[in-house]
């Protein structure tokens, strides 16, 4: 009998293109809660990954989102040393008017029931006070609130892995990580895109930044001195260096075929819409690419220095520090091999982990 094909629109079709561990599927009717969690990876430890709320297209959207979130963190944790593993979880809703206390931890509860198989912390969308909302269900949660003895809001440290991605990037394109005289377009004001702008502007940085959202997009723009710019527009100025900080996908045929800038560096998981695709698309454009999950491992530092001893800001940001030879070297490997920058980091990722399954098979 032939194996059966799945249609494309299918869940279990996109269950079966990635190899996950375990998906689950969270619903409650009384506080409205959609949520899914999917584990990628466990070879390195528990899987880690953010809670992401968001307003998706419909719930297979959310499902292709989970997916490869979930793979990106396994991607992440991989190349950054991290002994943990590759989760994600995503809650289907609008963060600005659908989210309660007993939505938040009632979430918490499928977490719960996972025990400990997978950690989450914030991601778009979910901040502090969501997890601390979390916690009241289950000690499997970081990114909690200092006062509550955890390491706080990631997003600070996450915008200071992706400033020195940039510089490591502005030292192979123009020969010095200094920023002086340099320009750069920031997309979403959030929590990582706004400590960009306040990161860059502390160097003198020209910054352009844009959001969906109006007020928050003005409100930044006027705190730090950066040039607040419509999203539609963004993408027609000059400038040497983009930082996607909103959602992924965002470098796709279309909007590649637009960039005029040197150096594309953000803190906005999964850019490249196909990875293979459109980061082979990039090289070929001569367009230097940081790849995402490389430079933004900050907040996932920082979560794991809340989980694996007593938090010390002093070792999260000593670990954070490593990113910019991290990509150092990831652009060296790209540029020997002639691959894009995505397949060189990739490649450092995996070999990690085979390397860590044989001496686990060994045990
Ligand atoms: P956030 O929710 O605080 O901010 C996101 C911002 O992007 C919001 O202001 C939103 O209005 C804006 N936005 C959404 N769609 C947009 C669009 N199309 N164009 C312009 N702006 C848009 O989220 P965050 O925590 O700052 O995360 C931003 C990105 O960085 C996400 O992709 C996230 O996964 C990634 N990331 C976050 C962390 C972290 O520690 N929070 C760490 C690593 C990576």
């Amino acid at each position: 009998m032939s194996p059966k094909v799945f249609e494309e629109s299918s869940v279990f079709y996109q269950l079966s293109k990635r190899s996950h561990q375990n998906v689950v599927f969270c619903s409650d009717e009384d506080t409205g809660l959609k949520a899914i969690i999917a584990i990628h990876d466990t070879t390195l430890g528990p899987a880690f990954g953010g809670t992401r709320m968001w307003t998706y297209k419909s719930e297979l959207e959310a499902l292709k989102d989970v997916l490869r979130l979930s793979r990106t963190m396994t991607y992440k944790a991989a190349i950054s040393g991290l002994n943990i593993g590759g989760g994600q979880a995503v809650i289907i809703g609008d963060n600005r008017t659908e989210k309660s206390e007993a939505l938040m931890r009632r979430y918490g509860r499928f977490v719960k029931n996972l025990n400990g198989s997978f950690i989450t912390a914030e991601d778009l969308g979910t901040d502090t006070k969501d997890m601390e909302y979390i916690r009241m269900e289950t000690e499997h949660v970081a990114g909690l609130p200092e006062s509550l003895g955890g390491s706080g809001d990631p997003t600070p440290i996450a915008a200071k892995g992706v400033l020195l991605g940039i510089k490591a990037c502005v030292k192979e394109v123009f020969g010095t990580d200094s920023l002086a005289g340099r320009s750069v377009a920031v997309q979403g004001a959030g929590g990582v895109g706004e400590n960009l702008v306040r990161l860059l502007r502390d160097e003198n940085v020209q910054v352009y930044v844009s959001d969906i959202n109006d007020d928050r997009l003005r409100q930044v723009a006027k705190k730090y001195g950066a040039q607040a710019v419509s999203n539609n527009n963004l993408l027609d100025l000059d400038f040497d260096i983009y930082a996607p900080c909103a959602l992924g996908g965002i470098l796709n045929t279309e909007t590649i075929g637009k960039m005029k800038c040197a150096i594309i560096a953000g803190s906005a998981n999964n850019q490249l819409a196909e990875e293979e695709l459109h980061g082979q698309m990039l090289l070929e454009k001569g367009i230097l690419y940081a790849p995402d999950y490389l430079i933004n491992a900050g907040g996932m530092i920082n979560c794991y220095s809340e989980l694996s001893s007593a938090y010390s800001r002093k070792r999260t940001m000593q670990l954070a520090e490593n990113i910019y030879a991290a990509t150092r070297s990831v652009l060296k490997k790209s540029k020997e091999e002639n691959i894009p920058t995505s397949k060189a980091a990739a490649i450092i990722a995996e070999k990690r982990i085979a390397d860590i399954k044989k001496i686990k098979a060994s045990y």
